[in-house]
């Protein structure tokens, strides 16, 4: 089951020895990042909504996402008619 050789799920490069990627795991509502390492020690690198990042550039596009998906998403949905902005 262990995966061997990981990709970027944003730009798709292979992770060779580099040491400065990271897990991000999201839902409608969360986004958290951790360092690789810690995600290995977790055993989070193969869970389901594991996205791997080879580094800040790609874990910041995926927040810019995770930002404009929620931005347009929070007025719908459950919480509906309660808005929030920052
Ligand atoms: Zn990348």
């Amino acid at each position: 089951m262990k995966r061997t050789s990981y990709n970027c799920d944003i730009c798709g490069v292979e992770r060779k020895e580099a040491n400065h990627w990271f897990v991000a795991t999201k839902d409608a509502v969360c986004f958290s990042i951790e360092a690789w390492d810690a995600a290995e020690i977790e055993n989070d690198l193969d869970s389901m909504n594991a996205i791997h990042l080879c580094g800040q550039v790609c874990a910041h596009k995926l927040l810019d996402r995770f930002l404009v998906e929620t931005s347009t998403t929070s007025t719908k949905g459950e919480n509906n008619g309660e808005k929030q902005f920052v």
